[in-house]
């Protein structure tokens, strides 16, 4: 079956889905995206992320070219269109095409909007999930507005790829003072040798993930203590148990950071249990 995409208001061929050369998205990297989780065909917490999208954009001066009703059609027939049951769907709005030059071009231009979605492998991220994964740690890098989910991720890629040439599936950025910001594209957690659930507040240096505010709720459903705060890299180093959350992983465990043993080495109990209890939290549409 061929993959079919969304661009502009038409649905089109993947494979010859284009947005023009100076689009402000290639150019400067001038918009803003979103992934969510695909399940049973249906989206999961669309609602948050597209409330995400609209604060996102708000905050680059960007309008949101189509009604919400409207987007929320889209997303679903992107969806439906690639036959996608369990997957990922991806959307990204920029400021639209302009001639080449730094400032917001005179109003009157309009957004682009491309929507692809794709189908993910479940067993294979289960396979994932019971082995654990390796983190590395790097020094973050980024602006400061990283709670702007824009498309701008060079760091995140250069992140990623140190993480990949170390034999790690995530890179967790480190800040000045030594506490663990996020993942390249996740939120970074930890869990004491006391119990306790660990992660940084959304306030500042992070990305607000959707995940993470609905693990929220499964913490707290399940009567774990949840501390809100920066952790060292020291902490995590000496945790029992870590994992990191993103739509595409939902919770995955981590047993290995910079090639240390996280507790066991093994996935651990809170864990597994949360990444178990998620999609009771979640909503669907
Ligand atoms: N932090 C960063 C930098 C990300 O790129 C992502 C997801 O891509 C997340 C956190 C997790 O966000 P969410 O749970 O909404 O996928």
């Amino acid at each position: 079956m061929s993959r079919i995409t969304y661009v502009n208001g038409r649905y089109v061929s993947h494979r010859e889905a284009a947005v023009h050369i100076e689009d402000r998205g290639y150019q400067f990297a001038d918009g803003v995206y979103e992934v969510c989780e695909v399940r049973g065909g249906r989206l999961v917490d669309e609602r948050r992320h597209v409330a995400r999208l609209q604060r996102s954009l708000s905050e680059l001066r960007i309008p949101l070219p189509m009604s919400l009703s409207a987007l929320s059609v889209v997303l679903h027939e992107t969806v439906r269109r690639n036959r996608v049951s369990e997957g990922i769907v991806y959307l990204q709005v920029t400021r639209g095409v302009a001639r080449r030059d730094f400032a917001f071009p005179t109003p009157g231009g309009r957004p682009s909007v491309v929507v692809t979605a794709r189908t993910l492998d479940l067993a294979s991220n289960d396979k994932i999930a019971a082995q654990g994964m390796a983190v590395v740690t790097v020094q973050d890098n980024r602006w400061e507005r990283v709670d702007i989910k824009s498309v701008s991720l060079l760091p995140n890629v250069l992140a990623k790829q140190a993480a990949r040439d170390r034999g790690a599936r995530e890179a967790w950025f480190v800040d000045r003072d030594g506490r663990v910001t996020e993942g390249a594209s996740s939120n970074a957690w930890i869990v004491s040798a006391d119990g306790k659930v660990i992660t940084r507040p959304a306030e500042r240096g992070i990305l607000r993930g959707i995940t993470r505010t609905v693990l929220l709720d499964a913490i707290k459903a399940k009567g774990l203590v949840l501390e809100e705060r920066p952790f060292t890299v020291a902490e995590a180093y000496a945790a029992s148990e870590a994992f990191v959350t993103s739509a595409s992983q939902i919770v995955m465990p981590v047993t290995r950071i910079d090639d240390r043993p996280v507790g066991a080495g093994t996935p651990g109990t809170v864990t597994l249990a949360l990444r178990a209890a998620f999609h009771r939290h979640a909503e669907f549409s």
